[in-house]
């Protein structure tokens, strides 16, 4: 693990967030207003998306968007909040890309690549997924994973089954 450069500040931290089951969009605003009350600084929020279930199809559709912000925590510590959040909203030990209340997935910490048992950044969903790439694009748009614009891969992934639903603007401050 690399210690944080002196004087570069807070990362900067993309965040994906997911639930299809109970109220899905007041579930991702729990969680921003949980992570926002341990510390991160929310810069912006994209709009909701519902979207098809991916892996395992034969459950609800899901609500995602994405979010940035500002964090002095290192990456593992910000997993470890990451997955403390996810349990506080009652994330249930679930099959892979099952049914969930709440997901968080950490989707790039600054430029940072990272490959270890708890932790890979970039996400690798990040650019084959359309329902965390649109939402990430719409809010980091320059931001360039592996050399390649955000707004670029987005404009090229089949969006089907990816579909804006509305703002998630006002929890952002
Ligand atoms: P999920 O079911 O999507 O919440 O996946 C959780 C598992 O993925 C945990 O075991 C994490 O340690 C692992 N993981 C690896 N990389 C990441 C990442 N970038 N963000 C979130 N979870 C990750």
């Amino acid at each position: 693990m690399t210690a944080p450069e002196p004087g570069k500040g807070p990362a900067l931290v993309g965040l994906g967030l997911g639930a299809n089951l109970g109220d899905p969009a007041a579930n991702l605003r729990r969680a921003v207003e949980a992570l926002a009350r341990a510390g991160l600084r929310f810069e912006a929020l994209s709009s909701l998306y519902r979207t098809r279930p991916w892996g395992v199809t034969d459950q609800p559709d899901f609500v995602n968007a994405c979010a940035l912000a500002r964090t002095d925590l290192e990456p593992l510590a910000l997993l470890d909040l990451i997955q403390a959040t996810e349990q506080a909203l009652g994330r249930q030990p679930t099959l892979r890309w099952g049914p969930r209340v709440i997901d968080i997935d950490l989707l790039f910490y600054d430029d940072r690549i990272w490959r270890d048992a708890r932790l890979t950044l970039p996400h690798p969903g990040l650019m084959e997924r359309a329902f965390v790439l649109l939402p990430m694009a719409e809010i980091a748009p320059e931001t360039r994973i592996g050399g390649v614009r955000l707004a670029e891969a987005a404009g090229k992934i089949d969006a089907g089954g990816v579909l804006r639903i509305g703002g998630f603007k006002p929890f952002c401050r």
